[in-house]
């Protein structure tokens, strides 16, 4: 005989996975249960990375049969994973509600490992050069979601005997397999989905938890500028990235709508004026189109930008996908514009983006689950 739910029930339909651990300890409360209880639970959740109830050995039977009737633990279901020759491997993830997200996760120089995270699905900011922007599909990630791309990530670096260790606690779990860095620069835009986005960034930076240094973690915004004071003061430690892409509001208008309400100097503004704090960085990521954005011109007001925000600037060439009619610049001309860039004072990298050849790079997150 099955016994019908209780939806009475103070755990009834309710996301656990997506608790930072104060709000968890707040809702055991409200159920009658001990703050410890919570805890236990959140360190099997974020530092086991256990998905099933009946393997939470030292919660009581009781107790484990009232969390039944809270949502699934299984958010995301990998799909499939393609490994690309730079060595990175993009995750191609299902949720519950049956969309695809991708997480990327990428060796980097010096053996560090940076995972690319998603925050949404499809992206409703519609810049023109993003193939992200161009999905039929959108829905908002909730916190557990994007956790969920980091959990995957461990469990199959130390599924794959890669873990680091290190971990603070001497933790020998999955959480040795955690990647270095962490950016949301994946599918959506994080400030879009603000609440989801700092409640994820609670659970990662949580020392019972992931226990992610906050100056490991980049947020990149295409530039919501209203909604940045808040995830500052939420986690003031975090990196910021803003896709700047134009040096003109008159480019940056055609280029990414959102200028059209927040122009460049309005965010250069917000940017600048931020409460200090001694180890945020701020990015400048900028998308080289041919013929659009690459002038010297150009490379001299993304110099003065950069200087005036203490900020250092990413030139990643465009990465072309099926449709679009952007082009990346000659080889000479992408030479030439970070040597302008940086004889005019910038400080600047040129990405190489990871991924190129899975459909994996900046830009060509698109929710396939077929190789195109
Ligand atoms: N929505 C957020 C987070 C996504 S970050 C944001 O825009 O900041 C994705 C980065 O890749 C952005 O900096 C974007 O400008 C860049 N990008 C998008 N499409 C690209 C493409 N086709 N080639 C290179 N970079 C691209
Ligand atoms: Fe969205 Fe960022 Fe792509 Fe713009 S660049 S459409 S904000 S994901």
């Amino acid at each position: 005989m099955t016994v019908a739910p209780d939806t009475t029930e103070t755990f009834a339909n309710a996301d656990l996975l997506s608790l930072p651990r104060p709000a968890l300890q707040r809702l055991f409360v409200q159920a009658g249960e001990k703050p410890f209880r919570a805890e236990q639970l959140f360190r099997w959740l974020h530092v086991r990375l256990v998905r099933d109830l009946d393997e939470m050995t030292d919660l009581p039977a009781s107790l484990r049969t009232r969390l039944r009737v809270a949502r699934s633990l299984r958010v995301l279901e990998p799909v499939r994973a393609y490994v690309s020759t730079d060595g990175s491997t993009k995750h191609v993830l299902r949720t519950q509600a049956g969309l695809a997200i991708e997480a990327v996760v990428m060796p980097m120089a010096g053996g560090h490992v940076t995972e690319c995270l998603s925050s949404q699905v499809g992206c409703k900011m519609g810049c023109d050069f993003c193939a992200t922007g161009r999905l039929p599909d959108r829905a908002d990630l909730t916190a557990a979601e994007i956790v969920e791309q980091v959990a995957i990530a461990c469990r199959q670096s130390f599924a794959a005997g890669q873990g680091r260790g290190g971990v603070a606690g001497g933790e020998t779990g999955p959480l040795s397999g955690r990647p270095h860095n962490l950016v949301y620069m994946g599918m959506g835009e994080p400030l879009d989905n603000l609440q989801a986005v700092v409640d994820s960034l609670d659970i990662l930076c949580d020392p019972k938890g992931y226990d992610f240094s906050p100056r490991r973690i980049t947020v990149s915004t295409s530039g919501l500028a209203k909604r940045i004071p808040a995830l500052v003061a939420a986690h003031p430690h975090v990196n910021l990235a803003w896709s700047l892409t134009a040096t003109t509001d008159e480019v940056r208008d055609r280029l990414m709508p959102v200028n059209k309400g927040v122009p460049i100097q309005r965010m250069v503004d917000t940017l600048r004026d931020l409460p200090p704090s001694q180890s945020r960085k701020i990015t400048l990521e900028y998308a080289l189109l041919r013929g659009v954005n690459d002038s010297a011109d150009d490379a001299a007001r993304l110099a003065r930008i950069s200087r005036e925000l203490d900020a250092h600037a990413n030139v990643i060439p465009f990465n072309a996908w099926p449709g679009t009619d952007y082009q990346r610049p000659e080889r000479a001309v992408i030479r030439r514009f970070v040597d302008d860039l940086e004889r005019a004072g910038g400080s600047v990298t040129l990405r190489e983006s990871k991924g190129q050849d899975i459909g994996a790079a900046c830009g060509q997150l698109a929710g396939k689950t077929q190789q195109p």
